[in-house]
């Protein structure tokens, strides 16, 4: 098999995985397997760029960095649809349409997708552009972002239309984005508040390999052409699975306006299990002459029309309101409800997010509120009826102090959220942290467990995470549920966490905004413990990707005497606090935050590694040339376009054995 064979069959397979595993659900394939295969790939690519493919299995990691996003105007407009509520609706609608139309009408009865629209362009079987929705006319070039989306097929299968455009939705399902919110509540960040809203800030992030690590799903809905090789709605859905699209299987073809009924009530009561938000039914007309012949009105198809399912809400009285404090002391407000019943749950508890929010609703303990549950996981109070309201009754007065330890409460000038400032005294924090401080990205302590740090914490063996490391047998024996095995065991894993390495310790310490990939780039930077609680603020803002704030969070921790107090003693225990010998010896300065291109092949050190002696160096490897690059590294057979781009903006072109010279 010559290498371009073998490059095109991995491709071929590897695109079959991912169509196994995400568009049909139904994996093919072990990570690990696939892992393999994507890596010879990469490693053919890179020592062969002749054969490189903008949409090759490869490119999905991202790695393409936008800054402004392309505006470009849609080849047909996208229009928005027309909203009905009820049955009568509906059935007005039929009627107007009859009157319109010959012949008889058949319905393709679809589920209304929660997420941000998208118009893909595929050109001889393979994704050219993505687009989003804009205001209809135009929208914006996210292509990089898109190619990301697992489900989105980079390369057709089957008899698809020479030039053709497809529209569907960019979701976020249930599963991912809790998962998301977990991350981001363990780095101390606010939650995200919906799917929706996190599926279309996802397309405009302006760094593709963070879009890649973002579980997003595209999911298909219509065909628009001019050369299509099908007549009705239903039948473009079903060639667009054939090609390789992601189209819900729920999708029905039905001849009455009965059927739609159906429809609809099947799945105002099913929808609850499906895996990503839905707010109703789309019902279009299947034969795409009678669909023309409807056309448009102004904003709207009049051959389709949307039902939207009630939000489902229930009216319930407001008990009480608690308070909860997290690991880093923010203050959340929860309503604690008569319990009530509502989308298939029983509901108890409702979030009402900070002070703002209580304060704009004017919500009232003994109100009777109406609750909702949209596409947040956790319901929302979302009005009080005031009609219900008892008398004498009073605004509620946010709590000054915190609950868990007295402190008086501080907000920051725009912050949304209050916080305990008592960092040290204030046991949910203080036990949070070390929770966070074992947990398994972090120190990742075996044999310890959150609960059993609550009990260290309560039983006074420990007040931080340094004392852990003092810990001996016989002051844990004693405690609930430990045996002589289980003690050891711990003991043991506290002793083994003195390995990690210092970006992972980084991690550990819990420093607000400080999660994995910003401590890594801080060891990176600034080798050891010592010189980040040296830096100052404007030198830590000047480190690539560290903003204002986490510079702040960074100098306030270091400012705190005893978080000196700690680090010194974790020091004294042998935790690593600065990149180890042997990773220090391989890094430098010396690019100095130069930017590089590498394009063709290379003898001394494969393309993979040198993009690493790059990085570790100190300087910034990026996928395309612009007025930006410093160097382009070339080797054997450069792209001819990337030269002609390189010697037109002036950027030196160096060799190999130059590039190894500047490291020397
Ligand atoms: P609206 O934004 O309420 O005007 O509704 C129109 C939007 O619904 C379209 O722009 C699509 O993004 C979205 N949508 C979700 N599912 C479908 C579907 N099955 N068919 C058509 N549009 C859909
Ligand atoms: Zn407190």
């Amino acid at each position: 098999m010559t290498t371009k064979e073998q490059i095109l069959q991995l491709r071929e397979e590897l695109n079959k995985y991912n169509y196994n595993y995400y568009v049909l659900d139904n994996p093919s394939i072990s990570d690990y397997d696939f892992d393999i295969k994507l890596k010879q790939l990469q490693e053919l690519e890179s020592k062969h760029p002749e054969f490189f493919d903008p949409n090759s299995p490869s490119q999905r990691v991202g790695g393409e960095v936008t800054k402004n996003f392309e505006t470009l105007v849609h080849e047909q407009r996208m229009y928005s649809l027309d909203n009905s509520y009820s049955k009568e609706d509906l059935l007005d609608w039929e009627t107007r349409i009859k009157k319109l139309v010959d012949g008889e009408l058949q319905f393709t009865c679809e589920l209304k997708y929660d997420g941000a629209s998208i118009n893909l362009t595929y050109e001889k079987g393979s994704l050219v552009r993505a687009v989003t929705r804009g205001d209809g006319v135009q929208g914006d070039n996210v292509t990089a972002n898109i190619k990301t989306i697992k489900s989105v097929p980079l390369r057709l299968k089957g008899d698809f239309p020479e030039k053709f455009d497809i529209r569907g939705e960019i979701v976020l399902p249930f599963e991912g984005f809790n998962k998301m919110n977990e991350e981001r509540i363990e780095i101390g960040e606010e939650p995200y508040r919906n799917p929706r809203n996190t599926a279309s800030g996802s397309l405009k992030l302006q760094d593709s390999t963070e879009v890649a690590k973002r579980p997003l799903e595209c999911l298909l809905y219509s065909i628009v052409g001019n050369s299509l090789n099908f007549d009705t709605q239903f039948e473009g859905l079903e060639k667009a699975r054939s090609w390789g699209f992601k189209v819900p299987q729920a999708a029905k073809l039905v001849s009455s306006i009965e059927a739609v009924f159906e429809f609809i009530n099947y799945w105002d009561e099913h929808r609850h299990n499906l895996p990503y938000e839905t707010d109703g039914v789309v019902v279009k007309v299947n034969n795409l002459y009678q669909q023309e012949e409807l056309g448009y009105t102004a904003k709207a198809p009049r051959w389709a029309i949307a039902y939207k399912f009630k939000a489902e809400q229930v009216s319930t009285r407001l008990n009480s309101i608690s308070y909860q404090v997290g690991r880093t002391g923010a203050i959340t407000p929860v309503a604690n409800l008569e319990p009530v019943e509502l989308a298939g749950t029983t509901v108890k508890r409702a979030s009402l997010h900070n002070a703002d929010q209580i304060e704009k609703l004017d919500i009232r303990v003994g109100d009777e509120v109406f609750v909702e549950k949209g596409g947040e996981i956790i319901p929302k109070i979302i009005a009080v009826d005031l009609t219900k309201r008892p008398e004498n009754s009073l605004p509620t007065k946010y709590i000054t102090q915190c609950p868990e330890c007295d402190t008086t409460l501080v907000r920051t000038e725009g912050e949304a959220q209050h916080y305990c400032p008592n960092y040290n005294g204030c046991k949910p924090q203080v036990i949070g942290r070390i929770q966070h401080f074992i947990s398994r990205k972090a120190m990742d302590i075996e044999g310890l467990g959150g609960e059993t740090v609550a009990l260290l914490v309560n039983e006074n063996l420990i007040d931080n995470y340094s004392d852990l490391y003092e810990l001996t047998k016989e002051q844990i024996l004693p405690l609930e549920r430990m045996a002589e095995k289980s003690a050891d065991n711990l003991i043991q894993g506290i002793e083994q966490s003195k390995q990690i390495p210092f970006e992972r310790v980084l991690y550990a310490l819990g420093i607000r905004y400080v999660g994995e990939t910003v401590a890594k780039k801080l060891a990176k930077h600034y080798k050891s413990i010592d010189a980040i609680a040296e830096a100052t603020h404007d030198n830590l803002i000047n480190v690539d990707e560290i903003g204002v704030k986490i510079a702040e969070s960074v100098t306030d921790f270091f400012n705190v005497e005893m978080n000196k107090e700690i680090i010194a003693r974790l020091k004294g225990f042998g935790v690593q606090l600065e990149i180890s010998a042997e990773k220090l010896a391989s890094q430098t300065n010396k690019l100095d935050g130069s930017i590089f291109v590498v394009s063709g092949v290379f003898h001394i050190v494969s393309r993979n590694e040198l993009k690493k002696l790059i990085e570790d160096n100190g300087g910034k490897v990026s996928s395309s040339i612009s007025g930006k690059t410093n160097y382009v590294v070339a080797g054997d057979n450069m792209g001819p376009s990337k030269k002609t781009k390189a010697e037109n903006l002036g950027i030196p072109i160096i060799t190999e054995q130059d590039f190894m010279e500047m490291l020397s």
